[in-house]
């Protein structure tokens, strides 16, 4: 039966971006262009979630539509020509609400992608692919499921309409995850990564027939640029079901491919992942909880493989340390902890208490954190200059040794310190 989905579409926008999708859509109109929202914006809306981005296609010049575009109702438009793609620069007016709340005061703008329908084809397996314009059907040939190949026209009397050339709607319906052609994971392996991501997310199925596909694809994985395949476990490690779709990988033998340390996880680290700790909800966090129990030499290969941002791999290496030295911050003075714990970074020690088992540990850490760290000497290195003391390396020293009498409950009050730092100077 043929549907509409207007009325749908209207639900599911709020005023600003329905405004925005209608003045795009009159423009393309005016112009004679076909216009469409597609992928993944229509498969989020048949499955009745509100829409915050979308992707439009036009089977025509997507440049000259947003130059268009930012000249009538203002902003500026800037263009991939190679791509035939277009970033319409928004005016404050067409500027959805929780976007701008969301942005940096420094005059950034929200952005609006308008994209030239194109094919792609692939001149050998994961290579990036050959891009030539085509019309919509074409575009939705080249996607990576059916169930985001999926496209509702904009354009004047078509408004509504739906583009269900390849069977998505039935897929999304059914929950199905499925390739559209044979060789689609040797073209782009890194959708095999993709189809776990949204089975997790939504709870559907990689169907029968597109798993048997993984077999032959796998041995491409390893032709997959660092940038390309760390992007996709980025974007796992983003869900909030992170850990079954990271069980799945493992069960599908996804992970292997990739470097044999990523399988070996630990089930109780993962299961951290689970915790509602808002420090954990992050991407971040979550690459520590899966890592952290790596040998720094296993970190290093890891990263020969996936090229970590620097952020990420030193709480990584900090991370990976700490866990193996965990043992010795058992049994010590405060002031000792302290020394011990000092060069680890604050992450990676955050992370790791949480997913500590041993309790004696845990509270060891959680008292570095929450207190010890923060206990400083009232005398500062000015104080010490004052006092005629020639500067050198003998300060550090002396503000060192009166943090740990703090620490140790050696002295409780200012007097007590400035006593202890007589007898010091004595
Ligand atoms: P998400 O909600 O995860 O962002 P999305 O569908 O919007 O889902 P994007 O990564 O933004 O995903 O990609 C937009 C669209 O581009 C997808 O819906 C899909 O049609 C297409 N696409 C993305 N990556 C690939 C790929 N590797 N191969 C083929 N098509 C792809």
């Amino acid at each position: 039966m043929e549907q509409n989905y207007s009325a749908l579409l209207e639900q599911s926008l709020d005023a600003t971006r329905l405004t925005l999708l209608r003045l795009v859509a009159d423009e393309a109109t005016q112009r004679g262009l076909p216009l469409y929202i597609v992928g993944g914006s229509v498969r989020d809306l048949v499955l009745g979630r509100r829409l915050n981005d979308f992707d439009l296609t036009v089977e025509g010049d997507a440049i000259k539509l947003a130059r268009s575009l930012a000249s009538k109702h203002g902003g500026g438009a800037t263009a991939h020509t190679k791509f035939g793609t277009a970033k319409w620069f928004l005016p404050k007016n067409l500027t959805p609400f929780d976007v701008a709340q969301g942005m940096p005061d420094t005059g950034a703008y929200a952005t609006l992608d308008l994209i030239s329908a194109r094919s792609e084809t692939y001149k050998h397996p994961a290579a990036l692919p050959t891009v030539k314009f085509g019309n919509i059907i074409d575009d939705l040939r080249r996607r990576d499921f059916t169930i985001n190949a999926l496209a509702i026209r904009l354009d004047g009397s078509h408004f509504g309409e739906l583009r269900d050339d390849l069977n998505g709607l039935e897929d999304v319906q059914k929950g199905i995850v499925r390739v559209l052609y044979p060789r689609s994971f040797i073209d782009d392996p890194t959708r095999m990564y993709r189809a776990v991501r949204y089975e997790g997310r939504y709870g559907f199925k990689i169907a029968e027939d597109t798993l048997a596909l993984i077999p032959e694809a796998r041995a491409f994985i390893e032709k997959l640029s660092p940038q390309r395949i760390r992007h996709e476990l980025d974007l796992i490690l983003e869900e909030p079901n992170a850990i079954s779709m990271l069980k799945r990988l493992d069960e599908l033998d996804l992970l292997t491919p990739i470097h044999p340390a990523l399988s070996n996880f630990s089930q109780s680290n993962l299961a951290t992942l689970k915790s509602n700790d808002p420090a954990l909800q992050n991407r971040n966090s979550r690459w520590l909880l899966w890592l952290m129990h790596l040998t720094d030499q296993e970190i290093e290969f890891l990263n020969e493989r996936l090229h970590f941002t620097a952020g990420l791999l030193k709480i990584l290496r900090s991370a990976s340390l700490l866990s193996a030295n965990l043992s010795a911050v058992v049994g010590l003075k405060p002031s000792q902890v302290v020394e011990l714990l000092e060069g680890y970074s604050l992450k990676a020690l955050e992370v790791v208490s949480s997913a500590v088992q041993d309790e004696e540990i845990k509270n060891i850490l959680n008292k570095y954190l929450s207190e010890w760290w923060h206990v400083k000497p009232k005398t500062t290195g000015h104080d010490l200059k004052k006092l005629s003391i020639p500067p050198g390396p003998k300060y550090n020293e002396i503000l060192r040794r009166l943090r740990a009498a703090w620490l140790d409950g050696e002295v409780k009050t200012e007097e007590e310190e400035k006593t202890l730092l007589g007898s010091m100077l004595k």
